[in-house]
């Protein structure tokens, strides 16, 4: 290993260490590099098999002067199994950071016990707010749209930090379990201007913002607005939305109406999965994870633990986010030569066993992916090859990104005037709605409050309710400023004094405050008020 490598951690796997250390050379563009659990190590191995094939490490190749260093990090189950809760070295840390750019095979998330996903874990913790996906109707890979002649070829962009994946729950009473969905307006023009510098870089026509804005009007409300805001920007580019319910009749009815989709962060994650589906499974659906700073490029599919271990796993995910990553720091000649010899190999019915047509014998990884070196140089003749520049436009950036000095916070509204006008307080308990409400009457007398509302689940069951709604023991009760008072009169101090004395008799989970923000409601109706 070069002097400059000297840093890098005990390595994720022999293989991937020797891949590395025998491809690391002159001047160089450094990557973390870690392979990951389950089949990761094999698809990993795979995919820099290739790289090293197509000389992607060295440093003289037409139009750039630098190579690229993988640097091994441990991330993972090994390191889970050590006791470390986080899943990666502060070592792993410490290079990621530095390189700004992680490549990685996928992980396992311990199931129970707490361990949270490392994979969710690296993508929040290094701000990587926007996971762009590329589904695309492949030569080679059948499935009932390849059949019909219908040609897929779109992007999902899936907001990446935020939403129910902050993973903030709490068990609230006997029978109720809450996890917070978190979505800010930073967070949400993060992600969509992501997405239209995306699409116009890639000369697309049309970005759709998927949602579910009429049931969460304010979460899900919010996403749909500010990709309203942020489309104003990129006028070239046709915008519109689509409730996500009907997104996905729609991508199985005519797939080919849709170019990119952004998605906040669960719903992404799920239509994503349908959209590989779509185009042959999870084998074919490489991802970028794009920060400001650090970048992770990973596939889309799991460590695939049913055949790990076997030498059977289809590499192409990985090699496609591979050549996603070379396109990123811009190796488009490595990445357009890459990308003819995954379309060729494919095209001549080069296929490990989860896909293609069951005439042509099955390849195992190593056996698949020297198919694929084989054809480096030649061109797909079914399809239109992706055009080679004779040499990159750009070096590739040597640095990542300058790291912060200190940790930031963004902000998309200030100026706001907000004042109180009332809380919701929620209660722990398995009283009835009647006796609730005789009870809470009671705490707020001689308060600035009165109650207004009871819901149970959502639904409002005081002061109407239908005797078919059936109630859980935990309840959300509606205290507002009383008439005669206007917002602001009271502060927050007053709410807190009302929640003290409903404390002294009742189980208190958790309070909201009811505001509004230059004079617009700032908390949603129940359903059936
Ligand atoms: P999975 O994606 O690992 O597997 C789902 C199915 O697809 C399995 O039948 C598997 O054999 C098949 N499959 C997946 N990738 C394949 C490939 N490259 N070639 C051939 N077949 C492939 O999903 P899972 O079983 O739900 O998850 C397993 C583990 O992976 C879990 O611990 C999960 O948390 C983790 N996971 C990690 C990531 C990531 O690292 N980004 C993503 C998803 C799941």
């Amino acid at each position: 290993m070069p002097s400059n490598s000297t840093a890098a951690t005990p390595t994720a796997t022999a293989a991937t260490a020797s891949a590395a250390a025998s491809t690391a050379r002159g001047p160089s563009l450094k990557i973390a590099l870690t392979g990951g659990d389950g089949i990761g190590p094999e698809i990993m191995d795979a995919t820099l098999a290739l790289f090293k094939a197509a000389g992607v490490m060295d440093a003289a190749a037409p139009g750039r002067a630098a190579g690229i260093e993988f640097v091994p990090v441990e991330m993972g189950r090994s390191v889970f199994e050590k006791g470390n809760t986080k899943g990666m070295t502060d070592e792993a840390i410490r290079i990621t950071e530095d390189c700004g750019l992680l490549f990685k095979g996928p992980m396992e998330t311990p199931k129970g016990g707490g361990g949270k996903s490392i994979n969710v874990t690296a993508r929040k913790m290094w701000n990587a707010f926007a996971n762009l996906r590329h589904f695309r109707t492949l030569p080679g890979v059948q499935t009932v749209y390849s059949k019909a002649g219908i040609h897929i070829d779109m992007y999902i962009v899936r907001e990446n930090i935020e939403d129910t994946y902050g993973g903030v729950e709490h068990r609230l009473s006997n029978d109720m379990i809450q996890c917070k969905r978190l979505i800010s307006a930073p967070g949400c023009d993060l992600v969509s201007r992501f997405a239209f510098k995306t699409a116009r870089q890639m000369g697309l026509k049309k970005v759709h913002c998927g949602h579910k804005a009429n049931i969460m009007k304010m979460t899900d409300g919010i996403f749909l607005e500010r990709f309203k805001v942020a489309a104003k920007d990129f006028s070239e580019i046709e915008s519109a939305d689509v409730i996500v319910d009907a997104l996905c009749m729609n991508l199985v009815i005519k797939p080919q109406q849709y170019q990119m989709v952004v998605l906040p962060n669960l719903q992404g994650d799920i239509v994503s999965d349908l959209c590989a589906g779509l185009v042959g499974g999870l084998g074919f659906a490489p991802s970028a994870n794009i920060g400001r700073h650090i970048s992770i490029f990973e596939a889309v599919h799991g460590t695939a633990p049913d055949i790990a271990g076997k030498g059977v796993a289809n590499p192409t995910a990985l090699i496609l986010s591979g050549i996603m990553m070379l396109r990123h720091i811009g190796l488009l000649r490595e990445a357009a030569i890459l990308e003819n010899a995954v379309l060729s190999a494919l095209e001549s019915g080069v296929r490990t066993g989860d896909f293609g047509d069951p005439a042509k014998p099955v390849l195992g990884t190593k056996d698949y992916t020297k198919g694929i070196i084989d054809r480096l140089g030649q061109k797909p003749t079914t399809i239109t090859p992706v055009t080679v520049p004779e040499t990159n436009p750009a070096a590739p950036a040597s640095a990542p990104a300058a790291r912060p000095q200190a940790t930031q916070v963004i902000r998309t509204f200030t100026d706001v005037v907000r004042h109180v006008v009332g809380c919701d307080i929620y209660l722990d308990t398995p009283l009835s709605p009647s006796s609730v409400a005789e009870e809470m009457q009671r705490c707020c007398e001689d308060t600035p409050f009165k109650l207004t509302l009871i819901s149970n689940r959502g639904t409002q069951v005081w002061p109407t309710g239908s005797a078919y709604t059936e109630c859980v023991d935990y309840y959300r009760v509606r205290f507002e400023l009383r008439e005669g008072s206007r917002p602001g009169d009271f502060g927050q101090s007053r709410c807190v004094a009302l929640m003290d004395r409903i404390a002294e008799k009742f189980t208190v989970c958790s309070y909201e405050l009811l505001r509004v923000f230059d004079g617009v409601k700032g908390y949603s109706l129940a359903q059936g008020q």
